[in-house]
């Protein structure tokens, strides 16, 4: 079998292991050290997400506060890198992801999914940068110090972003963190756009004309991001795939969105964001180790040039322009 260089720009899988004990190194989730490996893994960004809303109860966060919640889980991640270190070890750069490729190991990017545990504080970004952190999400379902999250409701999904995340854009800019604008609705995202002086990544997300919820992107917002360089982590929810709650993710529909995307923003925005043990649907491919049988159903659509491209070309072309 062909091997694959796969990068994909987000997973829960962190969260699930802080909460809920998942044991990352051969777990049972989407996502584990082991199938890592079995599924062809070059890099996995790996995200600190900030339960709130209905999820504080389920995630504790009320107890810890949000930044506690950050700390906690950059903690857990720090310790599983030494744990792991045989197989996966973080990357901060496109150079250590080839370094790490070299000496036989994959390599465990930090994101983070919502600034909320920024509160305001300038710094805060500062420690994440610190931590490695090299791309973060200015926000997920909840308000927060940077602006609005997407909504269903067509004025609150066109407010812009506060004044705060306008200046988090520049500083995330000069300390080298992909803006991710996964999440954040419409009237934030041109703000963003408009602002940023390097490639943003909407890091788990589909095309809205093919499946209307306000988490996906509209043909010109994929325009948007293909024009400033960047790219768009297919997400593999059925929710955000497929019309309809089919609780159930078939390859068809991941291409489906992916020729899409191409079409709108070209191929060079393409990549994946599988949103791995963060989603509920069953899918066909299973999980993370079933990768291989994703990207040999694509190779109907795309050429091998263009796999490799979608694949981890792409993010790693975004990464080093943020550096
Ligand atoms: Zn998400």
């Amino acid at each position: 079998m062909k091997s694959f260089n796969i990068i994909d720009l987000h997973c829960d899988t962190i969260v699930e292991c802080v909460t809920d004990g998942a044991v990352f190194r051969d777990g049972d989730g989407h996502i584990s050290v082991e199938k890592l490996a079995a599924g062809g893994c070059l890099a996995q960004c790996f995200a600190i997400w900030i339960p709130t809303g209905r999820a504080i109860k389920r995630h504790k966060t009320a107890r810890m506060g949000y930044y506690g919640y950050y700390k906690t889980a950059r903690e857990f991640f720090q310790n599983a890198m030494a744990e792991n270190a045989d197989m996966i070890r973080q990357a901060r750069t496109v150079a250590d992801i080839e370094k790490n490729k070299a000496d036989g190991k994959m390599s465990a990017i930090l994101t983070v999914e919502d600034s909320i545990w920024v509160e305001g504080k300038m710094e805060r970004i500062e420690e994440a940068a610190a931590d490695g952190v090299r791309m973060m999400s200015l926000l997920w379902n909840t308000v927060n110090c940077m602006g609005y999250p997407n909504s269903p409701y067509h004025e609150a999904h066109l407010m812009g972003l506060k004044p705060f995340g306008y200046d988090a854009v520049r500083k995330m800019n000069d300390l080298g963190i992909i803006v991710d604008v996964s999440h954040l609705n419409e009237g934030g995202f041109w703000g963003v756009v408009k602002t940023s002086t390097k490639p943003v990544a909407a890091s788990h997300s589909c095309a809205r004309a093919l499946c209307d919820h306000p988490r996906n992107l509209t043909d010109e917002q994929l325009k948007a991001i293909g024009e400033c360089g960047g790219v768009v982590g297919i997400n593999f929810y059925d929710e955000f795939l497929t019309p309809g709650d089919t609780g159930y993710t078939e390859i068809s529909a991941i291409t489906r969105h992916l020729e899409h995307i191409r079409d709108k923003a070209g191929i060079e925005a393409l990549a994946f964001g599988s949103d791995f043990d963060g989603i509920s649907s069953e899918l066909e491919f299973e999980d993370y180790a079933g990768f291989p049988i994703l990207l040999e159903a694509m190779e109907e659509v795309f050429s091998d040039d263009e796999i490799d491209m979608i694949s981890h070309e792409n993010f790693l072309r975004v990464m080093k322009d943020n550096e």
